[in-house]
């Protein structure tokens, strides 16, 4: 393991472009073409390409690229016991783009024993050496609280769980498992990717609400605190980030507007290590909420964008660090892209050569500035 944890200071969100012999995997796997064996083996050669490939770019993190999930976060609740996957009628609604249409049921008492993704994680680990760190992403539990709640999928939660006490206490002991036996098989780092923030601090979507001010503050902090109750007791050598999302598919997004309404209740409430935040254009807002991030706390400018292979421009992108700097110390500050590149498995608009280069780019930038 590299003598640092995360964040570094160029450093990437987690998930990256499905290759082709993937996709084609998949597809055949999910026809009856080819045996669950067949699909491990095809993963595990293309996660093997991909980490020697972050190896190669000079990064000290590797992920497996989240190649053996359609989505950033369902498959990650459909490996907790007590939950299944569903079929909606519809997608989540993107800007121009409907997503496709999973989502989640709880069958029965949620727990987080024999997690698949442990099992993901090892794979990763045995490529660890002394210039990387094994990550492992996961969406953050409100992520998942939210998602029991999406459109009707309520109305099965609540028969469950009719006690909203329980429940958020169960989802927190299922994380606990989860992230003890990631610990156990030697993870040292975790990333909670969360995009109820991201609606938080969406305008629109709060203007048209009533008591919208009391609303947002009272989910706010019971999102909080479920987060902070999947963290309790988590070891001193284990880096939790969150990175703030406002979704991410195809190239599109879900949610729009600046920090302000969260900042004081998440920057200074989480009990994680540090923040990857969106900063790719004008809706992640200014920088000014970041006085919010307390010293203690890193922040990752998710300043060059993943939904376009356009390369920004390298002056531009150090004068924004600086502009940042303000706010939070220069050391506090880290680079990165603001989000993967394929947070679902349709990916970004981008071909494979152009994710290098703007990863190459955000590792050139960040050592002209620290
Ligand atoms: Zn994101």
């Amino acid at each position: 393991m590299y003598k640092e944890n995360a964040p570094f200071k160029y450093d990437f969100v987690g998930s990256f472009l499905r290759p082709s012999n993937l996709k084609r995997a998949r597809a055949d796997y999910a026809e009856g073409n080819i045996t669950f064996e067949d699909l491990t083996r095809i993963e595990n050669e293309e996660i093997t390409k991909l980490i020697a490939k972050q190896k190669e770019a000079g990064y000290h993190v590797i992920t497996d690229g989240e190649f053996r999930r359609s989505y950033w976060h369902l498959d990650f609740m459909w490996g907790f016991n007590g939950i299944e996957h569903i079929e909606l009628d519809h997608g989540y609604f993107f800007h121009g783009e409907e997503t496709t249409h999973g989502s989640i049921a709880i069958s029965g008492n949620i727990d987080g024993k024999n997690h698949p993704f442990v099992e993901h994680f090892k794979f990763v680990k045995q490529f660890e050496d002394e210039n990387t760190v094994a990550r492992q992403t996961i969406p953050a539990p409100a992520q998942l609280y939210a998602e029991l709640f999406r459109e009707k999928n309520g109305e099965n939660t609540v028969k469950y769980y009719p006690d909203d006490e329980k429940l958020i206490q169960d989802i927190a002991a299922a994380y606990r498992t989860v992230i003890a036996d990631l610990y156990e098989a030697g993870c040292r780092n975790i990333q909670f990717d969360d995009c109820t923030w991201g609606l938080f601090c969406d305008k629109k979507y709060w203007n048209g609400r009533q008591n919208a001010e009391t609303e947002l503050k009272e989910t706010a902090e019971k999102y909080l605190r479920l987060n902070n109750l999947a963290l309790e007791n988590r070891p001193a050598d284990l880096v939790i980030t969150t990175h703030v999302c406002r979704g991410n598919y195809h190239s599109t997004w879900a949610s729009s507007g600046g920090y302000e309404p969260i900042a004081e209740i998440l920057f200074g409430g989480e009990n994680v290590d540090g923040f990857y935040l969106e900063f790719d254009d004008e809706r992640s807002g200014s920088f000014e909420p970041l006085r919010f991030v307390p010293n203690n706390k890193k922040v990752v400018l998710g300043l060059l964008t993943s939904k376009s292979p356009v390369l920004e421009d390298e002056r531009t992108i150090i004068e924004r660090i600086h502009e940042a700097a303000q706010f939070v110390p220069l050391d506090n500050l880290y680079l990165s892209p603001q989000c993967g590149f394929a947070s679902c498995e349709i990916g970004n608009k981008l071909t494979d050569e152009e994710q290098w280069k703007k990863l190459a780019l955000v590792k050139q930038i960040s050592e002209k500035v620290w």
